[in-house]
């Protein structure tokens, strides 16, 4: 049976989908969230991810109960395809396409077909993702129109119509800052620049005004400057 009113949400533990999370948490009456472990150089995101959930569950009483269980799928398949600095102890740098290292190919694509999977089996049909198109790096699997293919090849490929909403797909960083205020006030900016994980290298050691983050590598330089221009 579908439920109209449940979510499953792709939560990595990082600004936007906590951001989106609290987007759905405000939308939908029973939230889920899954995550992947990849072996993503970023490992932190994973201890991040558990950080937010009790964050929001201890800050907002009324999206609490709304929250369901929790779910990370092993996909370390993906590590072992991929020869990336996500996936790699390699720096990262721009390659020869256009596209930065940090690229996982079609990683975005393989999240989705195991997040539709699973809301099969929950009979939950709406699926959140933070999918942004502003992103600096142009992830080609980011574009809508690469996401509106997928979700219909998923929708026909299990006979079973799903929605995928994208709310942060045409704002940019700053924007979505401002989307965290109008959900849950300061309280939810804090939480999230608090809580929420960027950084590619893992890095948490150091508190700038934006979160936590190596300060240098280019997820913490879009994450300062959406910072910077929120603020300003
Ligand atoms: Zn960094």
């Amino acid at each position: 049976m579908i439920n109209e009113g449940k979510a499953l949400i792709l939560f990595s533990g990082g600004q936007d989908s906590a951001t989106i999370l609290a987007w759905a948490l405000d939308k939908f009456d029973h939230v889920e969230t899954l995550g992947f472990d990849y072996e993503q150089r970023h490992m932190v995101e994973m201890q991040c991810r558990g950080d937010v959930l009790a964050q929001i569950r201890a800050t907002f009483p009324h999206w609490a109960h709304k929250l369901g269980k929790d779910r990370v799928l092993d996909l370390s398949v993906l590590g072992e395809i991929s020869n990336t600095s996500f996936t790699r102890d390699i720096e990262i740098t721009e390659t020869g396409d256009g596209l930065p290292n940090t690229f996982v190919p079609g990683r975005n694509i393989i999240f989705l077909n195991f997040a539709a999977a699973l809301g099969y089996k929950r009979g939950v049909h709406n699926l959140v993702a933070g999918m942004c198109e502003a992103d600096f790096s142009g992830y080609p699997d980011c574009r809508k129109d690469t996401l509106d293919a997928t979700i219909k090849a998923l929708s026909l490929g299990m006979d079973t119509e799903f929605k995928l909403h994208t709310p942060l797909m045409f704002l940019s960083k700053a924007g979505a800052w401002q989307l965290a205020e109008r959900l849950g006030g300061a309280a939810l900016v804090a939480l999230i620049n608090q809580y929420s994980h960027t950084c590619y290298m893992g890095e948490r050691g150091e508190r700038h005004a934006w979160g936590y983050g190596c300060g240098e590598c280019p997820a913490c330089v879009l994450r300062a400057n959406g910072w910077a221009a929120y603020k300003s």
